[in-house]
C-alpha cells in the first residue's frame, strides 16, 4: 500500500480549495430509503453539513412501507428484523421501545416459519385435501435437512456437480425427490403427496429469495448469505418508525422528496476545462461525456467556488434542476440499475460494474393482504399452503401468464385477530408476481377466495372486503423486492457493485486531462488505497459511491444490510475528509 503523504501540494488542489472555501464537501444522496437515511444520518453526525438527500418518490422509506388501517399495520415491504445480536435494526427498534408490544406469535427463532407459535400449518391440496400433520412433518424435515446441504458448498468450498447446474433449485429438487422415491416405509400415496410438496416448498423459498424460481438461484454463493443470531421480531407500530427514527437526525430541508434523478455527470473534473450546460432529455444529446469539450458560458452556481472551477459530479434530476457535488451516494435499488445504468451515469459504468449488475439477481416478491367479514379457517390454524398435486414431476415453477395465481404459495394468518382483524398475507413471486400486478383489485380478490375455496372444499367461503398489495416489480422507483446472488454470481459481483468510481485501475480519464495534484497528504490511507492512480502516482478522489442492500456481500435482501451499506459509504466519505477537519479548515 502506497501512502498518499507525498503526493504533493494541499494548498492547490480541488479538494483542499473547496473545503477551505466553503468549509464544506457537498454530498448528495440517491434515495431516502434506509441505506440513503443511514448515509446522510452518520455524515451529518461527523460534522458534514452540506448534504442533500434526493428521494424521486413522496415519502422515505423506500422498500420499507407501513400502511395503516384501524389499529393495525400492514407491511407492503420489510416485515421481520432478521436477527437480533448485533443487528442494528433491532438494537435502534429495542432502544426506542418499538418491540415493547411485539407479542410472542410476532417473534421467531431459526427459519422464519411466519406466525408458526399460533397453530399449526394447513397444507391443502387442490382436491380439497389436508395433507395430514405427520406427513407435513416429515417432508419439512426432509425438506430441512437438504436446505442445509445447500448452505456447504459456500461454507465448506464443496465443489457443485455439473447436474445440479449450479441452482439450488435444480439440486434441491432433485435431492428431496429422489430421498422420497428411495423411502422403503412410505406408500405411493404418501409419496405422491410429498413429491407435490417440494414445488409449494421451492415456491416459499423464491419468495423469500426473491428470485422468480430457485432454479435461477446461485447454489456455490447461496451460503454466504449469513443469518444474525437470534429471534425475528415484528414491529407491532410498523417497521416504518425504524425509518423515521433514523431521520429524526436529519433535518428537513435535507431531504427532497418527488425529486426523481435522471443522470449522474461524474468525472466532470478531470473530463472538461469548464462548467457544463445540461439539455434537458429530448431537447437535444447530452454532451457531457468525457472529450467533448466545455460549452463556457456563464458560472451559474452561485456556489462561491471560482469560474475555472469544476465539480466533479453534477446530479441531473427529473425536473432538469443540476445540482453539483463533490460526491454522490447512489443508494437506487438493483433493479433500477439494471434498467437504468446506461442512460443513469455519464460517463458510462465501467465494464467490470456493468457485468456485476447484469450477474446478481433482483426478483419480486409480493404480497396479497384480504380482509375478511369473518374468519373461514379455525383457531388452530396459522396458514393455509397451496399443494397442486398435479405438480409433483414439475420441473419448472414457470406458469403461463393466465394460470399466474398458481404462484401464489399460501396465505399466512395475520395474528392476534385483536389487533389485525381477520386477514390473510399471501406471497406471490417472479414473472407471475409482474402479471398479478396488472390486474386489477378485483379480479385478484376474486381468484384467491376461488383458490381458497378450491383447496379448503368449502364453496361458500365469501369474497374478503378489502384488498391491499404491493407492486415492487413494475415500481419505476424499485423494479423488484430485494436481490439475490444468481446463478453465474457470486459475493464477489456484490463488492464490484460497491465499489466506488472511479476505480484504482481506471487512468485513463486523469492522463488525460487534469494535472493538478490532488489531496493525497490530508487523505487517509483507506481512501489512498482505493484511489490511488498507480500510473501518476496522484489521488482521485471518490465521486460515485454505490450503497444500498444489493451492495451488502453478507447481509443483501435485508434492511440491516441496506442500513449498513450505508454507514459503510459515509465511512469512507468521513474517513477521507477527517484529517482536514481535524485540521479546521
Ligand atoms: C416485499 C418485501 C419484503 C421484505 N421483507 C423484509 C424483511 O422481512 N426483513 C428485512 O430485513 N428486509 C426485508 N425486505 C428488504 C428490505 O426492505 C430492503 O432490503 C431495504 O429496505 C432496502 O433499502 P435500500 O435503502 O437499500 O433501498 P430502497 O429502500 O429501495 O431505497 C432506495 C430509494 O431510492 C429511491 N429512488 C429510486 N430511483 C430514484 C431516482 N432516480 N432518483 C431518486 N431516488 C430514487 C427509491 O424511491 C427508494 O426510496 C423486504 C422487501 C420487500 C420488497
Amino acid at each position: 500500500m502506497q501512502s498518499c503523504e507525498s503526493s504533493g501540494d494541499s494548498a492547490n488542489d480541488p479538494l483542499s480549495r473547496g473545503l477551505r472555501r466553503r468549509g464544506q464537501p457537498r454530498v448528495v444522496v440517491i434515495g431516502a430509503g434506509l441505506a440513503g437515511l443511514a448515509a446522510a444520518k452518520a455524515l451529518l453526525e461527523q460534522g458534514f453539513t452540506d448534504v442533500t438527500v434526493l428521494e424521486a418518490s413522496t415519502c422515505i422509506g423506500g422498500r420499507v412501507q407501513s400502511v395503516k388501517i384501524g389499529h393495525a399495520t400492514f407491511e407492503l415491504g420489510a416485515t421481520w428484523i432478521h436477527g437480533s445480536h448485533g443487528n442494528p435494526i433491532y438494537h435502534l427498534a429495542e432502544a426506542n421501545g418499538l418491540l415493547e408490544e411485539t407479542t410472542d406469535g410476532e417473534r421467531s427463532v431459526g427459519r422464519i416459519s411466519l406466525y408458526s407459535k399460533n397453530g399449526v400449518a394447513c397444507y391443502l391440496t387442490n382436491r380439497g385435501h389436508r395433507i395430514p400433520k405427520d406427513v407435513v412433518e416429515e417432508f419439512s424435515d426432509l425438506y430441512n435437512e437438504v436446505y442445509n446441504l445447500t448452505q456447504e458448498f459456500f461454507r465448506h468450498g464443496k465443489p457443485v456437480n455439473a447436474e445440479s447446474q449450479n441452482s439450488v433449485g435444480v439440486f434441491t429438487r432433485e435431492e428431496v425427490r429422489n430421498r422420497i422415491r428411495d423411502d422403503p416405509d412410505d406408500p405411493e400415496a404418501t409419496k405422491c403427496l410429498k413429491l407435490a410438496m417440494i414445488q409449494q416448498y421451492l415456491k416459499v423459498e423464491s419468495c423469500e429469495s426473491s428470485s422468480h424460481s430457485m432454479d435461477d438461484v446461485s447454489l456455490s454463493a447461496f451460503g454466504e448469505w449469513t443469518e444474525i443470531p437470534g429471534a425475528h421480531h415484528i414491529i407491532p407500530s410498523g417497521f416504518i418508525r425504524v425509518v423515521e427514527l433514523l431521520a429524526e437526525g436529519i433535518p428537513a430541508h435535507v431531504i427532497q422528496l418527488g425529486k426523481p434523478v435522471r443522470c449522474v455527470h461524474w468525472d466532470q473534473a478531470s473530463a472538461r476545462p469548464r462548467g457544463p450546460e445540461i439539455e434537458p432529455w429530448g431537447e437535444g444529446d447530452h454532451n457531457l461525456d468525457a472529450g467533448e469539450g466545455g460549452q463556457g458560458g456563464e458560472e451559474p452556481r452561485g456556489d462561491g467556488r471560482d469560474e475555472d472551477e469544476q465539480w466533479p459530479v453534477l446530479v441531473e434530476c427529473e425536473d432538469c434542476e443540476v445540482i453539483p457535488a463533490d460526491h454522490v451516494i447512489v443508494t437506487v435499488s438493483l433493479g433500477v440499475l439494471k434498467r437504468q445504468y446506461t442512460s443513469f451515469f455519464r460517463p458510462g459504468l465501467p465494464t467490470e460494474k456493468v457485468a456485476a449488475i447484469h450477474r446478481l439477481g433482483i426478483g419480486t416478491t409480493d404480497k396479497i393482504f384480504l380482509e375478511f367479514e369473518e374468519p373461514f379457517w379455525g383457531p388452530e390454524c396459522n396458514s393455509i399452503q397451496f399443494v397442486w398435486e398435479d405438480e409433483a414431476e414439475s420441473g419448472t415453477l414457470t406458469y403461463p401468464p393466465e394460470l399466474w395465481y398458481r404462484k401464489i404459495c399460501g396465505f399466512d394468518v395475520l395474528y392476534p385477530p385483536e389487533r389485525y382483524g381477520h386477514v390473510l398475507s399471501g406471497w406471490i413471486c417472479g414473472e407471475e408476481a409482474l402479471v398479478m400486478e396488472k390486474c386489477d383489485d378485483e379480479a385478484v380478490a376474486e381468484i384467491c377466495t376461488e383458490m381458497l375455496r378450491q383447496f379448503t372444499g368449502n364453496p361458500n367461503i365469501p369474497k374478503p372486503r378489502r384488498i391491499l398489495r404491493s407492486a415492487w416489480g413494475s415500481n419505476p422507483y424499485f423494479r423488484g423486492s430485494y436481490s439475490y446472488t444468481q446463478v453465474g454470481s457470486s459475493g464477489a459481483d456484490v463488492e464490484k457493485l460497491a465499489k466506488p468510481l472511479p476505480y484504482t485501475e481506471s487512468s485513463k480519464l486523469a492522463q488525460g486531462s487534469s494535472s493538478k495534484q490532488q489531496p493525497g497528504h490530508l487523505l487517509s490511507s483507506k481512501c489512498s488505497e482505493q484511489s490511488l492512480d498507480p500510473n501518476r502516482g496522484s489521488i482521485k478522489p471518490m465521486q460515485v459511491l454505490f450503497s444500498g442492500e444489493a451492495t451488502h456481500r453478507k447481509y443483501y435482501s435485508t434492511t440491516h444490510g441496506a442500513l449498513l451499506s450505508g454507514q459503510r459509504e459515509a465511512a469512507r466519505l468521513i474517513e477521507m475528509y477527517q484529517d482536514l477537519f481535524q485540521q479546521g479548515t
